[in-house]
């Protein structure tokens, strides 16, 4: 497959074109931002870490029957993914309070909801990505009322499946935060879940500790993010155990090798 030219940069991630018009290449930034843009870093390895982490959960989601984009992992911060029109919504899914809600409605952090609560957002940073109903979602036409029944099926499916999974591996899912796409060149308009699952777009707090695994580290300046991701990619799994050698030195020893040949 030949990667051809930039189609999009985000805050986090970059999509190239390919060869085949239903495929484009999505590649993993070490970019931190939060607060609407207003906090940047670059964290060496994030990119790599997400790449494998995004990749665990979407294959696993994909055998329980959520379609989803992913088609491949190509490389330690590439993946081959189906070109799809991305819903402009942020679909925000919350088992226990904290973040905007708390602030937002005055909840108590930490409070653990009755049941699930998905959340709109409109996908726009120009305007601090608002909270709105379904009823804006359908006035606006930025989906059909049938295709939100359906994401919110799926998002349900795609909650219970993901608190399972970190449950097994010690992890608390707290919150995070979905997007959908619908899939080009189809006849049906077929929605998919698309963008990425990792520690950047949940919020993961150890089992007994309560310690946060996931991108609050860089936004409430806990340092040691990528120790963080790396402990949830090593629980997933994804990374061995006993593996001394941190995904900063790899990204380091496969620059430092591609650099001699
Ligand atoms: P909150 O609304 O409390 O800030 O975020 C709720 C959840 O959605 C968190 O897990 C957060 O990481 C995720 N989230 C919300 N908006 C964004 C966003 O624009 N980018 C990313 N990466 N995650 C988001």
């Amino acid at each position: 497959m030949k990667k051809g030219k930039k189609l999009y940069e985000g805050k986090a991630k970059i999509i190239y074109a390919t060869d085949d018009k239903n495929l484009v290449i999505q590649y993993f930034k070490d970019d931190a931002t939060a607060f609407n843009n207003q906090k940047k870093s670059t964290i060496e390895g994030k990119g790599v870490l997400n790449n494998r982490i995004s990749e665990h959960i979407l294959s696993n989601l994909s055998q329980i029957g959520i379609k989803n984009h992913l088609v491949k992992r190509l490389n330690m911060r590439e993946q081959v993914i189906k070109l799809v029109e991305i819903i402009p919504i942020e679909f925000i899914v919350r088992n226990v309070a904290t973040g905007s809600i708390t602030k937002r409605l005055g909840i108590e952090d930490g409070t653990v909801l009755k049941e699930p609560l998905i959340e709109y957002c409109l996908k726009d940073d120009k305007l601090g990505d608002p909270l709105i109903a379904e009823e804006h979602i359908l006035a606006f036409d930025w989906a059909s009322k049938k295709e939100i029944e359906k994401v919110k099926k799926m998002i349900l499916r795609i909650n219970d499946f993901m608190i399972g999974m970190f449950r097994g591996v010690g992890i608390k899912l707290i919150d995070f935060k979905l997007e959908f796409g619908r899939l080009k060149f189809n006849d049906k308009d077929e929605v998919i879940l698309a963008d990425e699952i990792s520690p950047d777009t949940c919020r993961l707090w150890d089992s007994i500790t309560d310690k946060k695994l996931d991108k609050d580290r860089f936004r409430k300046n806990l340092g040691d993010l990528i120790p963080a991701y790396t402990e949830v990619a090593k629980r997933l799994g994804i990374l061995h155990e006993q593996s001394n050698v941190s995904v900063v030195n790899v990204t380091k020893l496969s620059s430092v090798k591609r650099k001699r040949k």
